[in-house]
């Protein structure tokens, strides 16, 4: 296993800038996700560390050793790419064993490496197939099974479960991390899936037009979204504007003294799960209801408001109706107070 390290990691082509002075720290055995739209430069990151390019500036350290001296191979990193790669003339055994064979691993030795592989995969029988007749979640696996085979030190997984269904992708998320688990393997997946990042990894890199925006807990990213552009990243949230004056700010439902030297406008952000609705006249904050959806779990209210259209997630128990008159409430700490001009949180 090891440890990766990009210091000031940038990286040009021509005259776009793609990444901007990247840092971040993954340590040995950890699973790290790199979220971020598309474009903002996750694959680029990837293919920097895999070697497949080579950055503009900066540096990339595996075990504290400078990549640029490491070939390749004592790198000991490996790609699975989105649309899996396998080689179709080969079956499932040559392509698991084709880097053991190309590193000179016998006959025999690299058989039962792969058969091992198969059955941590729970692909086994399927050795002899070529993979035009395994389904996608079958290849996806087969490609994983051929990048650990090397017993890589570092895996690198490039939006692996983009091309599958929700079903297959779930079951996919808990096949990795139990492999994660079980191999201690240094591990970066990108993905542009905040909840498959929120799930699966120890910690998560957001990436925002080629910068490292915020790195923490999966807890800590999702909580406490250092930009407004991460919070609705991260979820389909409330938004609305105050104005922080002297006396606080300036909410719905009231004052709320906050500690900033900041004034002027705001984006407000809180999450669905934090409004709750009460019978009407119980908090300044009136509206009523306009919508709501049931998705099994829960119902989603949809309460129009002056200021805007506030959405609340509410157990199934809870039975407002269409064009009841309600008050909401929001928990002051569940309030994610974003700068209106640099979108920076206060
Ligand atoms: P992501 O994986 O996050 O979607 P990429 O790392 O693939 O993003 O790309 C980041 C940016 O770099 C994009 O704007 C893309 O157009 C640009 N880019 C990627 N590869 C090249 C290249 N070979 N030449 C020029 N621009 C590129
Ligand atoms: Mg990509």
């Amino acid at each position: 296993m090891s440890c990766i390290k990009l210091q000031d990691v940038t990286k040009k082509y021509d005259d776009t800038q793609v990444l901007k002075a990247i840092s971040f720290e993954v340590k040995e055995g950890e699973m790290v996700s790199l979220v971020g739209p598309s474009g903002s430069g996750k694959t680029t990151t990837l293919r920097l560390l895999a070697g497949l390019l080579e950055p503009t500036s900066g540096e990339i350290l595996i075990d504290g050793k400078n990549s640029n001296v490491l070939s390749s191979r004592d790198r000991g990193t490996v790609i699975v790419f989105q649309d899996y790669a396998l080689f179709p003339h080969m079956t499932v055994l040559e392509n698991i064993t084709f880097g053991l064979k190309v590193r000179g691993v016998s006959v025999k030795n690299r058989n039962e490496k792969a058969m091992d592989l198969l059955g941590l995969l729970k692909m086994d029988g399927f050795e002899n197939r070529y993979p035009s007749a395994l389904s996608g979640g079958q290849k996806q696996r087969i490609a994983l099974a051929r990048a650990l085979a090397i017993e890589p030190n570092v895996l690198l997984l490039d939006e692996p479960f983009s091309s599958l269904d929700t079903h297959l992708r779930s079951s996919m998320r808990s096949l990795i991390s139990e492999l994660q688990r079980k191999l201690k393997i240094t591990t970066i997946l990108v993905t542009h899936d905040t909840e498959e990042a929120l799930m699966v990894s120890d910690r998560v890199a957001v990436l925002l037009d080629g910068e490292v925006a915020q790195f923490g807990s999966p807890k800590s990213v999702y909580m406490s979204p250092k930009r407004r552009e991460i919070a609705h990243f991260f979820g389909d949230n409330n938004e609305i504007e105050c104005e922080v004056t002297e006396g606080g700010l300036v909410l719905p439902s009231g004052l709320l003294k906050i500690d900033t030297d900041y004034g002027g406008r705001t984006h407000v952000v809180f999450r669905r799960e934090s409004v709750r609705i009460h019978a009407v006249d119980q908090t300044p904050w009136k509206g009523h209801i306009v919508g709501c959806a049931y998705t099994g779990s829960t119902i989603i209210y949809e309460i129009e408001t002056r200021d805007a259209t506030i959405k609340s997630i509410q157990d199934v128990n809870q039975s407002w109706e269409i064009g009841d008159a309600v008050s909401l409430e929001v928990p002051a700490k569940e309030l994610l107070i974003y700068r209106y001009d640099t979108g920076a949180q206060l």
